[in-house]
């Protein structure tokens, strides 16, 4: 089965069907294959071998009673350690967490369990999903697999590099501000952004509330669009998940999209690098060789949203956060007394990006500067979102980069935040104003590295930006 590494959705039902091998034998050789190449990426910070062989057995013992084992029966899946795993340890990627084993699963972990998938490890990440390289991970920055000096993005860079890698089918990740769709980019994988409230955030360890987004990775459209189906929907463990009905999403994604009409946001390409711009346009001429017809749309806020995208971010981490105090689940470092305990337990086991953000955050809530930030933040977002849906009401969806420039080399933004904050441009209006967005591969720059097209649809209307992206992929995408 030396054809691990490229298998997709499709290609595991066939194989199971065909009997050229059982969930049991793929699971044996994908955690092989997984725990052999980890070495070199770094992108797994555990793998779940007895839970990923019991779900094979029930998946075979289905097969041979003639039952159907669910549309991810038997995919070897990989899920970023921010999502809670029953039995499974859940670091976060922090010290502050480094044994602590959650008594329950997240709902869409529970979805893709009972759509037969096979969780074969934890994936690695920023710590508590706060980055853009996963470099700020406690156990080591993940390496680009497609260019091991480089960093795969963040901060769900270790669920797109198994992907990347072949050593998962499909992976889940989370998006706060881009952790999804920027490492998707990178490592030239597909990453979706579901509308807020699509998926159930039900177990997913908050970094900002009401920016969090649980959406899957996987090499084509079709195979995230199926882990999408399995894990959306209503749960009644999250008061915020969305009581609209979800698509069939094979069904509708399959529908033309001759005379769609896109807006190409003209402030996402500004100054943007010939490097990634003439990708871009290269998939835009993909799109309009589909039909689709093009215009420019104005997003007039965009300017604003970096500052405040991280006044809204660090300040609902900073709540977050709190519980971390060495009194329950975390790690505690001893002290003389309970203040000394609280302080040197979050100083001891918080990374550099968590205690900034902590800080920053606290800050702009404290008394005399929460109308001068935080309010002010959150009326911009509002604006944010109305550009959005202005822009959304004369086109179907919105096509821009994901990333102004492609991954870049492990080490070279870390010193300095604020550029590390930038490579967020793109990416973080979309989280603030809740709607779907996703990453689809759009080729390489002269140097080799991957380029991601960025596309945007409504609220809820995922399959509009699917129907878009299996379109493009179908017709060959770009070179
Ligand atoms: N890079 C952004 C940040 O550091 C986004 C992180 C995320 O989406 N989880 O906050």
């Amino acid at each position: 089965m030396n054809e691990v590494a490229s298998l997709t959705i499709a290609q595991v039902r066939e194989g199971l069907r065909a009997k050229t091998f059982s969930a049991v034998e793929l699971t044996a050789e994908a955690l092989r294959f997984a725990e052999a190449e980890n070495p070199k990426t770094n992108a797994y910070l555990a793998f779940s071998r007895e839970m990923a062989e019991s779900a094979a057995r029930d998946v075979d013992a289905k097969l041979a009673r003639g039952e159907d084992p669910g549309i991810l029966g038997g995919v070897p899946v990989a899920v970023k350690d921010v999502i809670s795993t029953k039995g499974v340890v859940t670091t976060c990627g922090s010290k502050m967490l480094e044994r602590y084993v959650p008594p329950y699963d997240a709902t869409a972990v529970e979805r893709l369990k009972a759509a037969g998938a096979v969780i074969v490890g934890k994936a690695n990440c920023d710590e508590f999903a706060m980055g853009s390289s996963n470099e700020n991970s406690a156990y080591g920055p993940v390496r680009n697999p497609v260019a091991l000096d480089r960093v795969p993005g963040g901060s769900s860079g270790g669920s797109a590099a198994v992907v990347a890698q072949g050593t998962a089918v499909v992976s889940l990740g989370s998006d706060t501000g881009g952790s999804i769709r920027q490492p998707a980019s990178f490592c030239g994988v597909v990453g979706v952004t579901p509308t807020y409230g699509r998926v159930s955030r039900y177990g997913l360890v908050a970094f900002a509330s009401s920016l969090d987004h649980i959406g899957p990775f996987a090499r084509n459209v079709s195979d995230a669009a199926s882990v999408l189906q399995a894990i959306a929907g209503r749960d009644e463990l999250d008061a915020t998940s969305a009581f609209a009905p979800v698509d069939d999403y094979q069904v509708e994604m399959r529908k033309p999209v001759k005379g769609m009409k896109i807006g190409i946001p003209k402030e996402y390409f500004e100054g943007l690098a010939a490097e990634t711009g003439d990708k871009i346009h290269a998939g835009l001429d993909v799109l309009r060789r589909l039909g689709c017809e093009i215009k420019e749309v104005s997003l007039p806020h965009t300017p604003y949203a970096i500052s405040c995208y991280y006044i809204i971010c660090t300040a609902e981490a900073s709540s977050n956060l709190a519980r971390y105090d060495g009194v329950r689940y975390t790690a505690r470092a001893e002290g003389a007394s309970l203040t000394e305990m609280y302080s040197k337990t979050r100083g001891e086991f918080f990374g550099m990006e968590c205690k900034r953000r902590i800080m920053l955050g606290t800050y702009v809530l404290s008394h005399g500067y929460y109308d001068a930030y935080y309010l002010k933040a959150q009326k911009v977002r509002t604006l944010i979102a109305s550009d959005y849906s202005n822009a959304l009401k004369d086109v179907d969806a919105l096509v821009a980069p994901v990333s102004p420039f492609p991954a870049f080399k492990i080490g070279e933004k870390i010193a300095d935040p604020m550029q590390m904050y930038l490579s967020d441009i793109y990416t973080i209006t979309g989280d603030l104003a809740g709607i779907p967005c996703m990453s689809v591969p759009c080729g390489l720059t002269p140097g080799g590295l991957p380029v991601g097209m960025q596309i945007f649809a409504g609220h809820f209307q995922e399959s509009a930006m699917f129907r878009l992206a299996y379109a493009f992929e179908q017709a060959g995408g770009v070179a």
